[in-house]
């Protein structure tokens, strides 16, 4: 498993052309993100093709913060969230009902539209305002619903190739430049006929091997690796803004039921405890006014 390749995303260029892109491996990184809850193989799989095309996607952010993908659906997947960092940390969580067929394709689980739909929210850390993208989710696999997105709201060519097998998740991106000329369409044309055979790339040895393979008779930079892994920015401050948040009354009322207040992160998977006097200690007494 241990290649050169895992856990990197290398960011590339074409020289004679107005085309650019990223690909992508996620080792390590997806199989700590679905070892964190009891998953169905079909369902690891879309997960991983997800993963792919958020960090690719959230490698071109321009500010800290993150990117977070949502597919909401209305048949057997109800929620798959993926979040990605601008540092490249990486995360998600799903829910579903009822059987997950190994090979199932994203429409099979998500459903026909309307219904279902895709949410893409740019989260700034600064406290700048949230951007938020929502799109029916159209197209049979997950790339295809990207493309889709991405040809709606960013007005940008996309290709997106995604692909999860034996314990990883891999991805080519590829972008025509808004500013690109009619020689540069020809090239264009080239690449993106080259991921519609870009299987090849999955056994690649490293970024290198995958760029010559996908794109032999072009002049292609790689710039330097950076590398995505698995990272949960859950904590226990954030749960205790979370039961603030569900009010005193409610936490009581777990209180009186079970003794203590415990909360489970849906990313993760790790466990918050609070007993009853750190609960209640969440919702101080109002102060009393002073009177001069
Ligand atoms: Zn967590």
């Amino acid at each position: 498993m241990g290649t050169a390749f895992a856990d990197q995303l290398t960011r590339f260029v074409f020289e004679r052309a107005a085309v650019r892109g990223a690909v992508v491996s996620l080792d390590t990184a997806y199989r700590d993100i679905v070892a964190c809850h009891p998953y169905p193989p079909g369902l690891q799989r879309l997960m991983g093709e997800t993963l792919a095309a958020v960090c690719l996607l959230a490698n071109a952010l321009k500010f800290e913060g993150s990117l977070v993908l949502q597919f909401q659906g209305a048949a057997t997947l109800r929620l798959l969230v993926v979040e990605c960092s601008s540092t490249l940390e990486l995360r998600a969580t799903a829910q579903w009902e009822g059987e997950v067929a190994d090979e199932a394709r994203l429409v099979d689980l998500a459903g026909e539209d309307p219904g279902s739909r895709m949410v893409l929210t740019l989260d700034p850390k600064d406290g700048s305002p949230l951007y938020q993208g929502v799109v029916a989710l159209q197209g049979e696999s997950v790339a295809a619903s990207f493309e889709h997105y991405l040809a709606k709201s960013e007005q940008i060519d996309s290709r997106l190739w995604l692909r999860t097998a034996g314990g990883r998740a891999r991805g080519v991106l590829l972008q025509r430049m808004p500013a690109s000329t009619e020689a540069d369409g020809a090239t264009w044309r080239r690449a993106s006929a080259a991921m519609d055979r870009a299987p090849s790339t999955f056994d690649a040895a490293d970024a290198h091997a995958a760029l010559t393979v996908l794109f032999p008779a072009d002049d292609v930079r790689a710039f330097r690796p950076r590398h995505p892994r698995f990272g949960c920015s859950c904590s226990r401050a954030r749960v205790a803004a979370a039961l603030r948040l569900m009010g005193s009354a409610e936490v009581d009322s777990i209180l009186a039921e079970r003794g203590t207040v415990g909360v489970d992160c849906e990313f993760c998977n790790r466990r918050y405890e609070f007993d009853a006097a750190e609960a209640r200690g969440l919702f101080p007494e109002p102060p009393t006014a002073v009177v001069h």
